[in-house]
């Protein structure tokens, strides 16, 4: 008996050492950085090595334009070293004004779209909730940033560039962290646009407008005939888009995993596209890039 509660000790002791290397900050004496969405825990990981603890907030499936964070993630968050997010709408936005009033010198807060040519209006007229704040004060960017190699390229810069103010002394190590996740990152940016080169100009459906970077990326027209999560398109916009897409012979429908498919499906029926459905959302962001420029190179032959 006693044999086997050693022997489930250890276990327990090994699969927590584990996943402290980059998900659970509890008293490893190591730096601590809290990032917002799975995408950037992705690269904030990859970079920060054994060396710092990197802890997400959004959990997987929650939406970052609705979601509420919870008070104990407020406190996780203002115990950190760091606060890294990536855009200025919804949660992200929430959590960085409350800190900005309650930070500690400790506390280091960085928007990781710092260098980012952020595109306006293309992701719709302001139609996010505004939970902390009224009126339109961020000036209809559109907060998808994390969909595109080109913006991660520089979100990675950004998030080096922080681990290293947190963790100076370690600052090579990070660095040559760094160089390996900006070869893959530009690996994946050369494949993607080699795949859609003889496809510029090309449009393709997406639900909500979650793909305008990456569009922007490799020419590709973006028809967007959802809207946002709180605002429904009217009767007569909707029927504008379908024809626009059928007008544009899209043939391919991008979807969100978990939160997208019902009424996509019914609109593609008067559209017959391909439906793709990705999670933009995952930590194996690039993967998902990757279908969606794989999807559109494949259908259609202009
Ligand atoms: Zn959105």
């Amino acid at each position: 008996m006693r044999n086997s509660n050693i022997i489930i000790c250890a276990l327990v002791a090994a699969v927590v050492a584990v996943l402290s290397a980059c998900s659970s900050g509890e008293s490893s004496g190591r730096p601590k950085v809290v990032v917002s969405i799975m995408p950037v825990y992705d690269v904030a990981c990859a970079i920060a090595g054994d060396s710092v603890d990197v802890v997400c907030l959004l959990p997987r499936g929650g939406n970052p334009e609705t979601y509420e964070p919870t008070m104990s993630q407020y406190v996780d968050v203002e115990h950190s070293d760091a606060f890294m997010y990536v855009s200025n709408t919804g949660f992200e936005a929430a959590i960085a004004a409350r800190l900005k009033e309650n930070a500690t010198d400790r506390l280091t807060i960085a928007d990781l779209s710092s260098g980012v040519k952020l595109l306006y209006g293309t992701h719709g007229d302001c139609g996010h909730k505004h939970h902390h704040h009224s009126g339109c004060s961020h000036g209809d960017v559109d907060p998808h940033v994390w969909s595109s190699a080109k913006n991660m390229r520089v979100i990675a810069q950004n998030v080096c560039d922080m681990l290293k103010k947190v963790d100076a002394p370690r600052a090579d190590y990070y660095d040559a962290n760094l160089a390996v996740v900006l070869a893959d990152i530009d690996s994946l940016d050369a494949e993607m646009g080699r795949v859609l080169a003889p496809h510029r100009g090309k449009a393709f459906v997406v639900w909500h407008p979650s793909l305008s970077y990456f569009a922007r990326d490799y020419g590709l027209e973006q028809i967007s005939v959802g809207g946002q999560e709180n605002k429904e398109a009217s009767v007569n916009q909707l029927r504008q888009k379908i024809d626009k897409a059928n007008g544009r012979d899209a043939a391919v429908m991008v979807v969100q995993l978990n939160y997208d498919d019902r009424q996509a499906q019914v609109i593609n029926e008067q559209i017959g596209a391909r439906v793709v459905t990705v999670d933009l959302l995952n930590a194996d962001w690039a993967q998902q890039l990757k279908t969606v420029a794989y999807a559109i190179a494949s259908e259609g032959n202009d």
